[in-house]
């Protein structure tokens, strides 16, 4: 595992439990809005933390924290994820995962081999838009096999969007709604321009708050929970 980060306590990364936070090194994708360019640009990558180093501090926290978020970058990308993941699950922690969904094989492995307890997928845009969103190429089947998958599981999981005026139309989280239709719990998240990927975007803003509290309302038409973040 390439771990470029850890934050030791979080009461907020997963709802309603202590965690501790990983945060992996690599990104397929190249949002320009990105909060963590250190773990997306190889360039930009900072000194690694040691796997026995993190599970040494881990050790420590048996019985003080209750779960562990990996997120990153991309943690699907990592060719050892499963076997780290199930070195967290022996110590009898739970795990969310935070994902794009670009690796739907590998989320439908840990999810039928029971290694995950909560899943946050980040859904950049609607499909049509992905590629100018996210500046790489992909293949959308991907986005829609990872939804499909996370909302025909029995895992506890959410599904969020970070919204850029201009990058994004207030259209934009209402097509999205109509692709996760009849989830669970959606999280609309608004940008904040601090570190980011694109210096060319700070001075950009996220919608206004009246265009947030419409848009909760229109989406819960098709969903269970909005929130806004
Ligand atoms: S926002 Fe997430 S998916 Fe996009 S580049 Fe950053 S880490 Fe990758």
């Amino acid at each position: 595992m390439l771990i470029g980060g850890l934050q030791k306590f979080s009461l907020i990364d997963y709802p309603n439990k202590i965690a501790a936070i990983v945060f992996t090194q690599g990104c397929y994708f190249r949002c320009r809005y990105c909060h963590n360019p250190n773990l997306v640009l190889e360039s930009n990558f900072q000194n690694r933390i040691d796997e026995k180093d993190f599970f040494s501090f881990l050790e420590t926290r048996i019985n003080k924290l209750d779960a562990v978020v990996i997120t990153g970058g991309e943690p699907t990308i990592q060719k050892d994820l499963k076997e780290f993941i199930k070195k967290i699950k022996d110590l009898n922690f739970s795990v969310k995962l935070d994902t794009s969904g670009i690796n739907p094989n590998i989320l439908q492995d840990l999810i039928e081999s029971n290694l995950l307890d909560y899943i946050a997928m980040d859904i950049k845009a609607p499909l049509e838009k992905y590629k100018e969103i996210i500046q790489r190429d992909i293949d959308t089947s991907k986005i829609s096999q990872s939804i499909n998958l996370i909302m025909s599981s029995n895992v506890d999981y959410e599904f969020r969007t970070t919204l850029v005026d201009k990058l994004h139309i207030k259209e934009d989280p209402i097509k999205i709604a109509k692709l996760i239709k009849g989830s669970k719990k959606y999280i609309l998240q608004k940008f904040v321009s601090n570190e980011i990927l694109d210096p060319n975007l700070k001075n950009y803003k996220s919608f206004s708050d009246d265009i947030f509290n419409y848009l909760q309302k229109e989406l819960l038409k098709f969903i269970k929970k909005v929130s806004i973040r």
